[in-house]
């Protein structure tokens, strides 16, 4: 309850500022205290990770969605990306960015850009990000703010089920949308010792938040993270 007023009120000044109408200066330092409030709201939820929090808090949420959003860019929810899309809860893009575990020089993949949010603060981790998106627009979308933001990523327009063959093998794979079953050309292109986080189940329901190790060529070691609402991967 605490935690909800805590939110809840700092995010019903920010409304009202803004149908007010804030001054840019003014309107910069509101988003920034609210992001603030997000990476202390993913703390209390249980993130420890410091590399992850200080990329939470670094990388500039709002401007992965449309100005329309940017008075909830920092509630802890999925916010509306278009064509059908959305830009992921913080704390799940936080629980599972802390659970690839992440070190600079690992090569880490991720199917489903998006906004191209999660690839931001992979790219605060790690100097070598592929992503590869399904919807071309978006994908375009991500590289221009990206690019704009001084990121650099390598993103492709394509069916991730397939993985990015040129770049593999990974150290890390973060899937954000859901498969009904575990791709075998992401098995194949993840390293031993490297760590694949992946939401599967049925399209629509809830699906299991899956952390997968490769811990020898052979074997894979499964640790169910929760579960958790993921747009379904969509195949060409
Ligand atoms: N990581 C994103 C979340 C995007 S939502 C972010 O930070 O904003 C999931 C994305 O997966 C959508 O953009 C959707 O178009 C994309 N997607 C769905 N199926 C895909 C596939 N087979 N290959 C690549 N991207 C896919």
């Amino acid at each position: 309850m605490v935690f909800r007023y805590r939110v809840l009120i700092p995010v019903l000044i920010l409304s009202f500022l803004f149908t007010l109408g804030l001054d840019s200066h003014e309107e910069e330092g509101y988003l920034k205290e609210a992001r603030e409030k997000m990476v202390e709201l993913i703390k209390t939820r249980g993130i420890t990770d410091k590399r992850v929090l200080a990329a939470m808090l670094k990388v500039p949420r709002h401007l992965f969605v449309d100005r329309s959003q940017w008075q909830s860019a920092y509630d802890d929810r999925p916010l509306p990306i278009g064509f059908g899309q959305t830009i992921s809860q913080p704390y799940i893009v936080a629980l599972m960015t802390e659970s690839l575990n992440i070190n600079m020089g690992d090569r880490v993949l991720e199917v489903g850009t998006g906004s191209g949010y999660q690839c931001a603060i992979l790219a605060e981790l790690t100097d070598k990000v592929y992503s590869v998106e399904i919807i071309e627009e978006l994908g375009r979308k991500a590289s221009m703010v990206l690019k704009e933001l001084g990121y650099k990523v390598r993103i492709k327009i394509g069916d991730g089920y397939n993985g990015w063959e040129e770049y593999a093998p990974f150290d890390a794979i973060i899937v954000t949308c859901a498969p009904d079953h575990i791709p075998t050309p992401l098995i194949q292109q993840l390293k031993v010792g490297g760590r694949m986080v992946i939401p599967v189940g049925p399209t629509g329901l809830y699906q299991t938040l899956w952390l997968i190790t490769k811990e020898k060529e052979d074997k894979l070691v499964y640790k169910n993270l929760g579960d958790v609402l993921f747009v379904p991967l969509v195949r060409r």
